[in-house]
């Protein structure tokens, strides 16, 4: 396994330093498996960003969107639609403060929302164990439920968009489940490439992976019964956390105890995250497909932080974007083309 990094520099003179000579250190770095590429300047933390407005008032913008929230308690039951009851034999799904029902607008045949609690907003550090593990389990009930019907559909997926920079449209925090009859490009990628190093070395990458970076002790973080924790080495997203369960490939072999100590490592990144000044951010599972044994793959989860919350501005990539690398589009092409037409 490598940690491959090319260490470099860009040169320039910097009208902030009177255009003295300057050396911006950058690093390229490959994921360990996928050799997928990122490229890190911290320097560009530092950088003016002339659309953020400072000292927004989130707390008003909190209660703007509170009136008439589709989520909240009191429209929940007029405001969401409701799942066929000839596949799930309820309209919702509840569970705790969770109550699932399907995306008005959905991108899958099978793509749930599911509200985490009752609260229109929550501050990171309000969230609960029980809210997170209640979530977890009506999600995992409405996938196997699915499944059972169309056994095609078999690649479950579960994520968090939160607050309007990670894409989410509803500032109510839920969480979205998709059942999918393909993987997305980039779980077919990390399949591949977990399939191939077993066969190379006969180890499970996963495995491997939270072994040498416990020994290497830089981006290790912590572990539980069921999961390690490590930051990504090559991440595809600011302060990207990477979530390795142990001994299981899909999220359809979560059990309760699982679905605790997954509950127990979110509430972690999410006290951490507020630590940190983070206020919006996605998630999103890499899941082998429901019933089958992977001994080469290990169920992986990844968070990563989304600029500060503004007013007036609703991102459009999610977790489809940022980590699936499978675009949400909703313009129609051709609608496009003939619009274009016109002026040539
Ligand atoms: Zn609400």
């Amino acid at each position: 396994m490598e940690f491959r990094k090319v260490i470099t520099e860009a040169q320039l003179q910097s009208p902030l330093t009177g255009f003295e000579k300057e050396a911006q250190p950058l690093e390229y770095r490959f994921d360990p498996l996928t050799n997928m590429p990122c490229r890190i300047n911290m320097r560009r933390a530092q950088r003016v960003r002339q659309a953020e407005v400072r000292g927004v008032d989130t707390g008003g913008f909190v209660t703007r969107t509170r009136r008439d929230c589709f989520f909240c308690p009191e429209n929940i039951d007029r405001s969401t639609p409701l799942l066929p009851e000839s596949i799930f034999g309820v309209g919702r799904i509840t569970e705790g403060e969770c109550v699932l029902f399907p995306n008005l607008f959905p991108f899958a045949e099978y793509h749930a929302v599911a509200r985490i609690t009752r609260e229109h907003y929550l501050e990171l550090d309000q969230y609960t164990e029980e809210m997170i593990g209640d979530n977890l389990k009506a999600c995992q009930g409405w996938m196997l439920k699915a499944y059972e019907y169309d056994p095609e559909a078999r690649y479950p997926m579960y994520n968090w968009n939160l607050m309007p920079p990670s894409a989410a449209s509803i500032v109510h925090p839920h969480a979205q489940a998709l059942l999918d009859k393909r993987p997305t490009p980039y779980l077919r990628l990390l399949l591949e490439k977990s399939r191939d190093y077993c066969t190379e070395t006969g180890r499970n990458y996963w495995s491997e992976l939270v072994s040498e970076e416990r020994r290497l002790g830089e981006r290790f973080i912590a572990e539980n019964d069921s999961l390690s924790l490590i930051a990504s080495f090559a991440p595809q997203g600011n302060r990207e956390i990477l979530i390795i369960f142990k001994g299981i490939a899909s999220l359809s072999d979560l059990d309760e105890k699982g679905r605790m100590d997954f509950a127990a490592a979110i509430l972690g990144i999410l006290s951490a995250y507020k630590e940190m000044g983070v206020s919006s951010f996605n998630l999103s599972t890499f899941s082998g497909p429901i019933g089958e044994k992977l001994p080469y793959y290990s169920l992986n989860a990844k968070f990563i932080s989304r600029p500060p919350v503004q007013p007036f501005y609703t991102s459009d990539s999610g977790f489809m974007e940022r980590f699936q690398y499978e675009s949400i589009i909703e313009t129609i092409p051709e609608r496009v083309a003939e619009m274009v037409r016109e002026r040539f």
